[in-house]
């Protein structure tokens, strides 16, 4: 099942190029804020399923060219994200920067990128007025179903929602790597959910990112250093995570730059595709990207 947010904050089911709108079925209010509608249709998915194929049965279906659909998870609990996280990245920025193998996720675990800095499908890459490089960062989105603290890697299955694809884009450079990747729009996600179940194997998922239609980046998540389930096990030994928590789940080889007027495009076949453009923005200048 692939499930979309579009227009103000309406909650929609997709198929063959069209959109049910499925808002009804559950509580809240669209287009209030906070944008929390698609954490309770995570949340109570159980309880939903049940009532989707009726309700389906008489929806009104909308091609997508005629809504705009949003990222898919508008307000999450929180956005973890692994680094370097691909054997062939690691040896990427060793060559670049001199970091040492101990830098990895499963040496180093995680981080967390502001939640604000999700974007959507139809949105652009705004990128900072810096004379700094912001790159690229192709990457598998794994969204949290049940929640739970201390999920063993065994039971970890259980608490996967579903995929979609995400870019975490970076500004490179010393300062904390927080601040460097959440400029608003420096994680566009989408372009909807794809339900667990529609994914035959986690551990063989391809995924690819081009610039301009160059293929940049090319990986498959058999080769993460830390899989898909002791993601989740170590992200739950730290914190709870709740329905609709997103995980990054680290970028392969081939990070580039971006620059205004690119058109970037990632694609991870069976989880969906996006097509987005890079803009130059006017916010983001501090003095403290100045000093180094
Ligand atoms: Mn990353």
């Amino acid at each position: 099942m692939r499930i979309a947010n579009f227009d103000h904050d309406r909650i929609g089911i997709v198929q063959s190029g069209s959109v049910a709108d499925i808002s009804e079925l559950i509580d809240y209010d669209p287009g209030s804020w906070p944008p929390t509608g698609m954490l309770r249709f995570i949340g109570s998915f159980d309880e939903i399923k049940p009532k989707l194929s009726e309700m389906l049965g008489r929806a009104r279906w909308t091609p997508l060219s005629k809504v705009k659909l949003n990222c898919p998870i508008l307000w999450p609990n929180k956005v973890i994200a692994y680094p370097a996280n691909y054997h062939d990245h690691i040896s990427e920025m060793k060559k670049g920067t001199g970091l040492i193998s101990t830098f990895t996720a499963s040496g180093q675990g995680f981080f967390l990128k502001a939640n604000s800095s999700l974007s959507g499908p139809e949105d652009p890459i705004v990128l900072p007025p810096l004379s700094r490089e912001i790159h690229h960062e192709c990457e598998l989105a794994i969204i949290i179903g049940k929640g739970g603290r201390n999920i063993g890697p065994q039971r970890a299955l259980e608490h996967i929602f579903g995929y979609s694809c995400l870019i975490d884009v970076v500004v490179r450079g010393k300062e904390e790597r927080v601040m460097r990747k959440s400029f608003d729009s420096f994680c566009p996600m989408g372009p909807y959910l794809v339900t667990a179940d529609e994914i035959a194997d986690f551990a063989d998922i391809d995924l690819e990112l081009s610039v301009n239609s160059e293929l940049r980046q090319k990986a498959n998540t058999r080769d993460l250093i830390v899989s898909v389930p002791e993601m989740i096990a170590m992200a739950s030994s730290v914190m709870t995570l709740f329905p609709g928590d997103i995980i990054a789940s680290g970028t392969p080889a081939g990070v580039g730059r971006l620059k205004a007027n690119d058109r970037v495009e990632i694609r991870i076949p069976g989880v969906g595709e996006m097509m987005l453009n890079v803009t130059q923005g006017a916010e983001g200048s501090h003095a403290v990207w100045e000093k180094t």
